[in-house]
């Protein structure tokens, strides 16, 4: 046992570094404390119930810049670099051999087909017995020659376990255009219509902004999708996603342990409760793995090089591998907002 400066017994250093802190610190400033929040209430944690949905960043360059991109993606953004095959064979290996029972690869970016790895990633996936979903936009890099006779290629192969999320802000060609740039609107019907001809199994993510509701929205996408005759059944939450508006910028109060409760809100229908994310930072020699799509950037938030290393995640933003929801987007996207992708 040592001994304090004052004579008192105490318990080794080691121990006492590992034990969570008792009281809260002054704290000026919202989302700094990872235990505490800014009030002196006990931060909420997720902790991981079964890793059932692995997603990989493929990169952050987009051939587009949208306005409320939530991770400022843009054709020249490359924060997070393009990841290799070889890289997603690591994890995907390291899922097998520990048994850990992942059974959905996802795919986001960024736009993942401007990753040249892209078709291989996907093909080692499927060809392993994986689901993979990927997030694009179904526009020009998705349009090339080449990727469209990969993907005709991995349909015979793998189609029932093979599905594209595409993005479409709004059913009219006036409001998907102010958010994703003049054109858009058309270049995406253009890829969509393609795969649909094909018999692709489709999703398509929308947002309720502009003061619609998801009563509106769903109908106003009903009647483009029937009119393209697309394969998308409509009041299937998991077929047409609706987010809500994200306004980054917006204040909103810190989660605490008491708002699960008062909230009716599951820990457990967090993204972190289900999910991790593979990120490569530019200049990184080694891929990270971090506890969701939304959190992408902020260097203490990442777990680990290995799913093993990220399920051990211990201190700052972790214990024992949990979250501690000490981000914005937490609350904003997620608690709040309802927003979470992992629907
Ligand atoms: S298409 Fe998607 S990834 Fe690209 S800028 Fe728009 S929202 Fe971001
Ligand atoms: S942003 Fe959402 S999914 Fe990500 S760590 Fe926070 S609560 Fe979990």
């Amino acid at each position: 046992m040592d001994v304090n400066q004052n004579g008192e017994q105490r318990a080794p250093m080691s121990k006492l570094e590992n034990q969570p802190p008792q009281s809260p610190p002054v704290t000026l400033e919202k989302f700094t404390d990872p235990d505490w929040t800014a009030k002196g209430e006990k931060r909420a944690s997720v902790s991981l119930d079964a890793l059932e949905t692995l997603w990989i960043n493929t990169g952050t360059l987009c051939n587009i810049e949208c306005v409320n991109c939530y991770i400022e993606s843009s054709p020249t953004n490359d924060r997070l670099s393009y990841i290799s095959a070889s890289e997603i064979a690591a994890y995907l290996d390291e899922i097998e051999q520990q048994k850990i029972g992942t059974r959905e690869i996802a795919f986001t970016g960024g736009e993942p087909f401007m990753n040249p790895d892209m078709i291989a990633m996907l093909e080692e996936t499927l060809k392993r017995g994986f689901k993979a979903l990927v997030l694009t936009n179904a526009m020009k890099p998705l349009q090339r020659k080449k990727i469209k006779s990969a993907l005709l290629d991995l349909l015979e192969r793998f189609g029932d376990r093979f599905t594209l999320r595409i993005s479409l802000d709004h059913y009219t060609r006036e409001l998907h255009d102010q958010e994703r740039g003049e054109g858009s609107f058309d270049k995406a019907l253009v890829g969509i219509d393609w795969l649909s001809l094909n018999h692709f199994h489709l999703n398509l993510a929308g947002r309720t902004i502009w003061n619609e509701d998801e009563e509106q929205g769903r109908k106003g996408y009903g009647d483009l999708v029937k009119s393209r005759q697309w394969p998308i059944e409509i009041d299937d939450p998991r077929q047409l996603i609706l987010f809500p508006e994200m306004d980054a910028k917006k204040d909103v109060p810190e989660i605490t342990t008491k708002c699960w409760d008062l909230l009716s809100i599951r820990p457990d229908s967090m993204m972190c409760a289900s999910s991790r994310m593979v990120i490569k930072r530019r200049g990184a020699k080694t891929p990270q793995l971090v506890p969701c799509t939304l959190i992408a950037y902020e260097e203490n938030f990442e777990m680990g090089a290995t799913l093993k290393e990220a399920a051990r995640a211990d201190g700052g933003m972790f214990d024992d591998g949990a979250v501690k929801l000490c981000h914005p987007y937490c609350a904003k996207f997620c608690v709040l907002g309802g927003g979470s992708c992992s629907v």
